[in-house]
């Protein structure tokens, strides 16, 4: 939930800005000093002079000029941590809730749970069966059950876990370069909800 809401709210500049830790850098030798990056970019960071150049205390990152530059001079540096991405995430999803006190629900699907992240282009084999339909007004809450609930079935043959069916911790199985707890602890630290929660079947 937190990563629909973070993420997927978040306007392009914003999803460039989480996933990148440092600022887009121009290759002088492509750059033909046509200025076109200069008229997009919305914080008048660029100069073009012999060719274009950045300033670092002005640009916001938002990544506008990497997509405008017909000679593809400038490039986004995807440089992170999975750690300061999943903080990231947490910050934008305080700012998308922000005006929106008592008045957003969260619902999430767990079905056809995916082994890689949902921006991806392609599926895979569910890791676990359909579990259902969880609910809460709490976002932090929603994705520790969600989580718990997919750890706590059995990883399914066929499926990247078929394996090691018994494996408790299923995303850290699948990836263990990634603690996914930083989203939820930040979240909690940030008071963005609980990680405490009690489970209603209905
Ligand atoms: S990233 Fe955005 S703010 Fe920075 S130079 Fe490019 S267009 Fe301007
Ligand atoms: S748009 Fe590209 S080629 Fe044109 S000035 Fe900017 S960096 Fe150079």
């Amino acid at each position: 939930m937190l990563k629909n809401l973070g993420m997927g709210l978040g306007c392009r500049s914003a999803k460039q800005m989480m996933h990148s830790d440092v600022l887009p850098k121009v290759n002088a030798g492509k750059c033909i000093a046509c200025g076109m990056c200069t008229e997009w970019c919305p914080a008048a960071a660029i100069n073009v002079k012999e060719h274009a150049a950045i300033d670092e205390k002005v640009c916001w990152g938002c990544g506008e000029c990497t997509v405008t530059c017909p000679e593809g001079a400038i490039k986004i540096n995807w440089k992170t941590t999975p750690g300061a991405l999943q903080e990231k995430i947490v910050e934008y999803t305080m700012g998308v809730l922000k005006n929106k006190q008592n008045k957003a629900a969260h619902i999430s699907f767990i079905m056809n749970v995916s082994p890689e992240c949902d921006c991806c282009t392609y599926n895979d084999a569910p890791i676990v069966r359909d579990i259902g339909i969880a609910a809460s007004l709490d976002p932090v809450a929603l994705d520790q059950a969600c989580i718990d609930l997919v750890n706590g079935e059995k990883a399914l043959s066929g499926s990247r876990l078929g394996e090691n069916p018994g494996v408790e911790d299923k995303f850290a199985a699948l990836h263990n370069n990634v603690d996914w707890s930083v989203q939820l602890s930040y979240g909690e630290q940030m008071g963005l909800g609980t990680r405490k929660y009690q489970l209603v079947k209905i």
